[in-house]
Order: structure tokens, then C-alpha cells, then sequence
């Protein structure tokens, strides 16, 4: 760790029979929290999701033993109550426990039942946040989340259909214009958000924009409009993990100002105006 960081007070430690539920963001290890680092760096054992980067996984320390227990959707890999009982086994152990998961853990990632589990069977946790992947892979995409009068406000939300093949959302409020609406796990129900999102008078032409793989070198972005978002799916054969982003905001900055990974080229144009 560099010096600078070594000025930082550490307050995560990590004791034996303890776990830390660690955001470890979407992808990007740069976009790693200094305390979910240090958790890493602490781990003996590492009980790690489908989303966590490979690059983040090659962070952990080589003694660390590692298990995988990601979901690929509705397939699961090891089902929640198992990882409950994995993180909960190893930390009775008296092992330094670290779980890791994408993004943020109480974020669409069912940290909150983990930590349930925990505090029922006796063992403290820690939690550190992670970046959520509707924060960062905006930015990466060149997409404010809010913009003074774009959008006042923006809704995460999930579009995971319930085990009845459902999706029942608030489709009334989610249609309000001065809003984005970014939908985690809304792929394969994508051409419902959009009929119900029109349906209830968001307008078709509503910018709208799909990021898969957001914050890492294989990062895509597509833009088009509410009406056009399910043909780019198709068009582009878009697989989970993505986003769905909708509003106005997607529009907010030109195609050639974005550059890749968080980066805004000054365009020339740009430039010449400022010097007048
Ligand atoms: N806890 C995570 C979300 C887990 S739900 C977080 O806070 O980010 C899984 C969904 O998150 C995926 O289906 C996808 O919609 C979204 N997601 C996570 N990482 C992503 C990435 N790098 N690029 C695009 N979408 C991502």
C-alpha cells in the first residue's frame, strides 16, 4: 500500500471468528473502497460471488482459501441458505472470513439475510460498501445519474421477475420524466420495462442506454431510446450482467465527449468556444 493510504486510521480489523461482507464494486479494481482492500488483504478464507473481478480475486492473499458460490440467474450455484451455512460454519472455526460480493452488499445482493444469519447463530460481522454498479457504470459510460434540470432524482431498481414469472412494479412513479431509472437484472424481462414504462406515458423516445460488463476492458455501452432498447438486445445479443438506464440524462453528454472508463475528451469545438 502506498504511503499516503498508511496515514489512514485502519478501523476494519478483522478478528478470528469474524466475517466481513465486502462491496468489492463492479469490476474496476481502482474503484475498490481503502477498507474493503484491507479486508482482503485480512482474509483466510474467501466465500466470493460470480461478479467479484478476477482481477479483485488475484488481490487476496495466496494462503487465503477460496470458494465460489455465484449465481448465474435463477441457476444457483450454492442457494442462499448454503452460503449462510458456509459463512457461518467458517467463522465458528475461528477463520477470518471475508465475503465477497459485486457492487454494494446491501444492494440487490441479499447482504442484509447474510448478516441475519450471522447475528442468529452468534457471529459478529462486518459490512464495508461497495460502489453499486448503477453509480459506477454510469460514470464509466459518460452518464450523470442526476443533472440540474435533467433529472432530479434516480431510482434503482430491480427487474428480476418473481418465481411466478412476474414483474410487479410501480410502474406509475417509475414513468415520472424528471427521474432515471436504472434497472439491475432487467434483461430477459427488458421488453415488459419498456411496454409498462410506455404504457404508463413514459415516452417512447426517452433516452435510454444498456451497459454490460460496466467499469471493466470488455465494458459495452449501446444508447437508443425506451422503443428501440429491446431490438439492441437482441441486436447485440446482450447477456447478463447489464444495466438498463432511462432518462433524459443519457443524452446529457454528445457520443464523441465520452471517452472510455470515466474519461471526457475536450472536444475541439468545446475548446475554440471557451477561448472566445
Ligand atoms: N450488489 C450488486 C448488484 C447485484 S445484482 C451491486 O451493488 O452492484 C446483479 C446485477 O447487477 C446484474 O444483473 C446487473 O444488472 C448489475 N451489475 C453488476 N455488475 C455489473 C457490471 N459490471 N456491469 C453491468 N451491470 C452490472
Amino acid at each position: 500500500m502506498s504511503k499516503t493510504i498508511t496515514k489512514i486510521a485502519m478501523k476494519g480489523v478483522l478478528q478470528p471468528g469474524e466475517v466481513a461482507l465486502v462491496g468489492a464494486g463492479p469490476g474496476d479494481p481502482e474503484l475498490l473502497t481503502i477498507k474493503a482492500l484491507r479486508f482482503i488483504e485480512q482474509a483466510e478464507v474467501a466465500i466470493y460471488d460470480r461478479l467479484v473481478s478476477d482481477e479483485i480475486m488475484a488481490l487476496l492473499p495466496d494462503r487465503c482459501e477460496k470458494y465460489y458460490v455465484g449465481k448465474k440467474q435463477a441457476k444457483h450455484c450454492v442457494p442462499q441458505d448454503g452460503i449462510n451455512q458456509m459463512l457461518s460454519d467458517q467463522a465458528l472455526l475461528g477463520k477470518r472470513v471475508l465475503r465477497l460480493k459485486g457492487g454494494d452488499p446491501f444492494v440487490f445482493g441479499r447482504g442484509g439475510e447474510e448478516v441475519e444469519h450471522l447475528l442468529a447463530q452468534g457471529v459478529s460481522c462486518h459490512v464495508a460498501p461497495g460502489i453499486t454498479a448503477a453509480s459506477a457504470c454510469t460514470t464509466y459510460a459518460g452518464i450523470p445519474l442526476t443533472h440540474r434540470g435533467v433529472a432530479q432524482g434516480c431510482t434503482f431498481i430491480t427487474g428480476h421477475l418473481q418465481n411466478d414469472g412476474q414483474l410487479d412494479l410501480p410502474w406509475q412513479s417509475l414513468s415520472s420524466s424528471s427521474q432515471t431509472v436504472v434497472f439491475y437484472m432487467g434483461i430477459n424481462s427488458l421488453p415488459t420495462i419498456a411496454k409498462e414504462l410506455m404504457a404508463h406515458g413514459r415516452g417512447a423516445n426517452t433516452p435510454a442506454a444498456l451497459i454490460r460488463n460496466g467499469t471493466r476492458d470488455n465494458q459495452e455501452v449501446y444508447r437508443g431510446t425506451l422503443a428501440t432498447l429491446a431490438e439492441l438486445v437482441e441486436l447485440h445479443n446482450i447477456k447478463p450482467p447489464a444495466l438498463i438506464v432511462i432518462g433524459d440524462v443519457v443524452e446529457q453528454f454528445e457520443p464523441q465527449q465520452v471517452g472510455k472508463l470515466g474519461y471526457f475528451n475536450a472536444t475541439k469545438q468545446q475548446v475554440q468556444q471557451q477561448a472566445i
